[in-house]
């Protein structure tokens, strides 16, 4: 499993407390550079198992071509080039509709067969408050310049959990998205973190948190529908059609480790987790070990975040007896045959339940 972080975005989304920094065509080279040095310098840690690559960011659609590719033939030389089983591009929509067909078509014949493409919101008014480039429109016609080019694994990204988000703006987002057919839906709550434009609209006044109730609510209004559409609820924040869920993201979840290269990017060795300084060039490589009570505390936070859940032995080896009948009799816990989930009407609340099994 690698994962490579891009960290150049053309403008910067309200709400977004991601390290990137503003894409200018003479960072590209330089950063390339840096990734291609790190991928020979750890090659040794790649073991290859799940055999993914997953380019996030930021912006992976604001990298040329001619970056990706020499990120990829450096791979190649160090014994971990393609076919991967699961080669995912996160893309911004705006790139997709300005770059056109032939980009998409060059992401394909390079071995992309996964694209991720971050919409965030049918609305348009929605779309200009977060700062996003895009309007609906134009994600829209992003989604049929990817099918137009052979994706057959596309997955859109939607943000709920926004005071300003009407029941009646929400439920049109998600009927668009379920109208396009991707075979993916990821959906994360907006959180107020770091200082940026969204935190500082907050104190000034000019914006205020939805309510717990109210991310509540939109969140039901979501799992209801897309489940109606066919959408399976693998985990709190994603939803597949049958046979495609993540590989690489359930591999985050599996514990599995992975490499991550570039800025900002973290790793996770199987005993320990390491990350990449927050720095374009000369970033420096940090690693911790994990204690056991780290990797009991991270086993079952991942595992009970997907709807596998976690293994009954491993959650009777751990935690108190009292709690896991307690958790179990008031519904917060399902016992699956061999395995512990929480059941999805309890999904929203599952930091709460975990807090009271660790
Ligand atoms: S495009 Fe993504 S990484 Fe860039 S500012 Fe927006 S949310 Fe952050």
């Amino acid at each position: 499993m690698i994962y490579i972080h891009v960290p150049f975005c053309k403008s910067f989304c309200t709400y977004c407390d991601f390290y990137s920094e503003i894409a200018e065509d003479s960072l590209f080279g330089p950063y390339t550079d840096q990734v291609c040095a790190e991928i020979r310098r750890r090659a040794g840690e790649m073991d290859g198992s799940l055999r993914t690559l997953y380019f996030g960011g930021g912006t992976p659609s604001q990298l040329p071509l001619s970056c990706l590719t020499r990120i990829l033939l450096a791979l190649e030389e160090c014994g971990q080039g393609g076919p991967y089983t699961e080669f995912t591009m996160e893309v911004n929509p705006e790139d997709i509709v300005e770059k056109g067909l032939p980009y998409v078509q060059s992401l394909k014949a390079l071995g992309v067969n996964r694209i991720s493409i971050g919409v965030q919101s049918f609305d348009d008014e929605l779309l200009r408050w977060m700062n996003r480039r895009h309007d609906a429109a134009r994600a829209e016609e992003a989604f049929r310049l990817v099918r137009e080019a052979g994706m057959e694994n596309v997955s859109l990204d939607l943000i709920f959990g926004l005071s300003n988000l009407s029941d009646s703006v929400w439920e049109a987002t998600i009927d668009k998205a379920v109208s396009l057919k991707p075979e993916h839906i990821s959906c994360y709550q907006l959180t107020v973190e770091g200082d940026n434009v969204l935190a500082h609209r907050l104190e000034a006044g000019e914006y205020e948190e939805a309510s717990d109730e109210y991310c509540r609510h939109q969140y039901n209004i979501l799992c209801r529908k897309l489940s109606d559409a066919g959408y399976s609820h693998y985990e709190i924040s994603n939803f597949a059609k049958p046979g495609f869920e993540a590989v690489h993201n359930g591999g985050y979840w599996a514990r599995r480790p992975y490499v991550g290269l570039g800025p900002a990017a973290h790793s996770f060795t199987g005993r320990c987790r390491g990350w990449n300084e927050s720095t374009l060039i000369d970033y420096k490589h940090t690693e911790e070990a994990l204690s056991v009570e780290d990797e009991k505390v991270e086993t079952l936070m991942l595992a009970l975040r997907t709807s596998r859940g976690v293994d009954t032995d491993f959650l009777h080896g751990n935690c108190r007896e009292e709690d896991i009948d307690r958790l179990e009799k008031a519904g917060a816990l399902q016992r699956v045959g061999r395995r512990y989930r929480i059941p999805e009407d309890h999904f929203f609340v599952s930091d709460e339940i975990i807090r009271e099994l660790i």
